[in-house]
């Protein structure tokens, strides 16, 4: 037993060594992705329930490393917050989104609404609304076709600072939105203090909908309470025609999912917004 014992705390140890040398190596090699040019967005769409019509896009973060190949964002997002690099990574994030945006409206394609993740550290970033302000300006990009997601817990965290921070975005005229809605803890007193337009129900919620009855409630209560606050609802993570139809009778305003399009490339959204618009 004591031979087993030892031999236990010899595997934590070497998981907690690896654990703690993929991180510093994540770190080091993070600092020079931006420079390096090794991050790009990749765009997964938003359609409307009711007409089926794309109306946004959602931007995620890829990075492709030259040795580590394909870094999935699980696996980096936390490390660039806890070093603060998602800083500078997040504004060089803002500005490709509105960048892209434009130039498939200038190449004749139906304007989108583009959304970018905003993670805590960001979110707390003085330099953060003069940031979009540049972006905005730069790219030429109307406000109300960029959109801004922050998680639940985010604006949960300090209500005051995120009413504060939010009220200064909504006056340039961007969109807002709650992601992962349904798994931090609200206050519905709250929620009526943030200005934001859309809520996101959390693809856990819509994964397990079907196959559990306290969850369809959730998500059906969720929906409603979006709506008398004014707020659209988004519904993430939805993979089957079953949930889509779900979805769509307990009137649910937009989805995302596998189902429709898995994030592409800004070559595969053009495609799509080609062949969408018959062209
Ligand atoms: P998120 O904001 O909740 O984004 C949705 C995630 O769900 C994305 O994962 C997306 O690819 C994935 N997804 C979309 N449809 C489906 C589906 O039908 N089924 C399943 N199983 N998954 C689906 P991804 O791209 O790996 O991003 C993970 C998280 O990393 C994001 O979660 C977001 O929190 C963070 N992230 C990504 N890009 C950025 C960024 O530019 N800035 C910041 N701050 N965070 C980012
Ligand atoms: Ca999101
Ligand atoms: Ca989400
Ligand atoms: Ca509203």
């Amino acid at each position: 037993a004591k031979e087993a014992g030892r031999n236990q705390i010899q595997f934590y140890e070497a998981a907690m060594h690896a654990r703690v040398h993929e991180r510093t190596l994540i770190e080091a090699e993070l600092r020079h992705a931006l420079e390096r040019g090794e991050l790009s967005l990749h765009y997964q769409p938003k359609l409307s329930l009711r007409s089926g019509e794309m109306l946004g896009l959602e931007a995620l973060l890829r990075w492709q490393h030259p040795t580590l190949g394909m870094v999935a964002p699980a696996r980096f997002i936390s490390v660039a917050e806890e070093t603060g690099l998602i800083v500078p990574i997040g504004r060089w994030v803002v500005r490709a989104a509105c960048q892209q945006n434009q130039a498939w409206q200038r190449a004749g394609l139906a304007p989108q609404r583009i959304a970018v993740n905003l993670s805590m550290r960001q979110f707390s970033d003085p330099g953060l609304v003069d940031g979009i302000i540049a972006a905005l300006a730069d790219s030429g990009l109307k406000p109300h076709l960029l959109e801004l997601e922050l998680t639940e817990s985010l604006m949960m965290h300090n209500v005051d600072a995120a009413v504060e921070v939010l009220a200064r975005l909504k006056k340039l005229g961007v969109a807002l939105s709650i992601d992962d809605f349904g798994t931090g803890y609200s206050s519905l007193a709250y929620l009526r203090l943030f200005p934001v337009d859309y809520l996101k129900i959390d693809q856990s919620f819509v994964r397990d909908m079907l196959g559990d009855p306290n969850v369809a409630a959730i998500v059906r209560s969720i929906i409603a309470l979006a709506h008398s606050l004014d707020f659209k609802v988004v519904a993430e993570g939805v993979e089957t025609e079953a949930q889509l139809a779900y979805l769509r009778r307990y009137q649910c305003d937009e989805m995302q999912g596998y189902l429709f399009s898995r994030p592409l490339s800004a070559d595969g959204i053009a495609g799509l917004l080609r062949q969408e618009a018959g062209l």
